[in-house]
């Protein structure tokens, strides 16, 4: 469509009055109609974010004192990225509307502020006001959700629920070849 618009605007712009930005008006309806994405949810903490790795080798103390990994203050911006995500959240991006859905620690506040950081350190503009924190991801509404966990309304999804890290979703290389095929993407 992008191609023909220009045409169109050209052929406007030399032939007629019409006003060229009023055509550039139809032709963005007609992208966005066309262009309409379905909508795909990625959780953070074993899917994009490496949680485990970070807390194979942590200090054991650090961890009592505060009662669990996840509740340690300061610790989510720090993470790695699991390997494969990145690409493929950019893959993901191209062919899909794509919103991190996470859950931060009710009882870690700096969670909240260090999940976000993450999502601009390493995914910057592909995830620019594209963070979702939510004790109830049943209550989103989309078309995919990727997650490795049932709880906080995950199993509830109303969409397609892809459990990553299981049998058959146990990479990001499966959850892509699952999507190619199921939306029919080259
Ligand atoms: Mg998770």
């Amino acid at each position: 469509m992008g191609g023909y618009g220009v045409i169109i605007v050209l052929y406007f712009e030399i032939f007629s009055n019409v006003n060229a930005k009023f055509i550039y008006q139809i032709i963005f309806l007609c992208n966005n109609q066309v262009m309409s994405r379905k909508i795909v949810y990625v959780d953070m903490d074993g899917v994009l974010v490496d949680f485990k790795g970070f807390f194979a080798n942590f200090d054991k103390n650090k961890i009592n004192k505060f009662g669990a990994p996840a509740l340690v203050p300061g610790v989510f911006s720090k993470m790695m990225p699991i390997k494969g995500a990145l690409s493929a959240y950019k893959w993901l991006s191209i062919h899909f509307d794509v919103y991190i859905l996470s859950t931060a620690p009710w009882g870690n506040p700096s969670a909240w502020l260090d999940k976000r950081l993450w999502v601009e350190k390493y995914l910057a503009d592909l995830a620019r006001k594209k963070l979702i924190l939510s004790h109830r991801k049943d209550l989103l509404i989309g078309d995919y959700l990727i997650d490795d966990r049932l709880a906080h309304g995950s199993q509830n999804f109303q969409g397609k629920f892809i459990h990553f890290g299981s049998d058959k979703f146990a990479n990001w290389a499966s959850v892509i070849n699952y999507l190619k095929e199921k939306e029919n993407i080259k």
